[in-house]
This record gives C-alpha cells, sequence and structure tokens, in this order.
C-alpha cells in the first residue's frame, strides 16, 4: 500500500490530536463548513482536481465534536480527543 501523507496537529491546551490524510482529501469543504469553531480551512495545492485540501489553522479551538470526522466523505480527518488539562486550585 502506498504511503499517505499526513498532518498531525496536537492543540497545547486540550490534546485533541487532529490528522489530516492529504492524500485522500479531495477538497470538497465539509469539514470546514461544519466545524463550529474555525479550525479548520482550504489551502490552494495546484496537483488537486478542486485544488485545494483541509488544513488546521487553529488546533486549540478544536472541541473535539467529532462532525469533522464523522461527515468527511473519504475518511481524511481523524480525531482523537486529548485529556484536558487541570486548573490549578486557586490558593
Ligand atoms: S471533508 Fe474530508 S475530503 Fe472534504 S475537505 Fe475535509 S478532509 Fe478533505
Ligand atoms: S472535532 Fe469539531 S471542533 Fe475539532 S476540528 Fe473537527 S469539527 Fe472542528
Amino acid at each position: 500500500m502506498k504511503d499517505v501523507t499526513e498532518t498531525v496537529v496536537v492543540s497545547e491546551e486540550k490534546g485533541h490530536k487532529i490528522t489530516i490524510l492529504e492524500e485522500w482529501c479531495k477538497g470538497c469543504t465539509i469539514c470546514v463548513e461544519v466545524c463550529p469553531t474555525d479550525v479548520l480551512k482550504m489551502k490552494p495545492i495546484g496537483t488537486r482536481w478542486q485544488g485545494t485540501i483541509a488544513v488546521v489553522v487553529d488546533a486549540d479551538a478544536c472541541i473535539a465534536c467529532m462532525q469533522c470526522e464523522l461527515q468527511c466523505p473519504d475518511f481524511s480527518i481523524l480525531i482523537e480527543k486529548g485529556e484536558k488539562k487541570k486548573k490549578k486550585a486557586a490558593v
């Protein structure tokens, strides 16, 4: 099987991991449209038939709602929920 180029971005604040399988992304824009917190946007890439692929622009805004993964028709975006960092108790 051919290797698939992945982009993996992890939210520093929440630890959510967002993986985009670049070769599988067909540039349909669904993930950008369904993301409620503007984590994703389309990036121009001339070698694709749609001319764009999805990229992560604000990983810390991800709330791990899973909508992008559930609605991507090509299974090209994956979300792994991270552990929330516990806030230090005020002394
Ligand atoms: S929904 Fe899937 S195929 Fe469509 S742009 Fe997003 S990652 Fe790419
Ligand atoms: S899991 Fe939700 S908040 Fe995170 S990138 Fe996907 S649609 Fe956006």
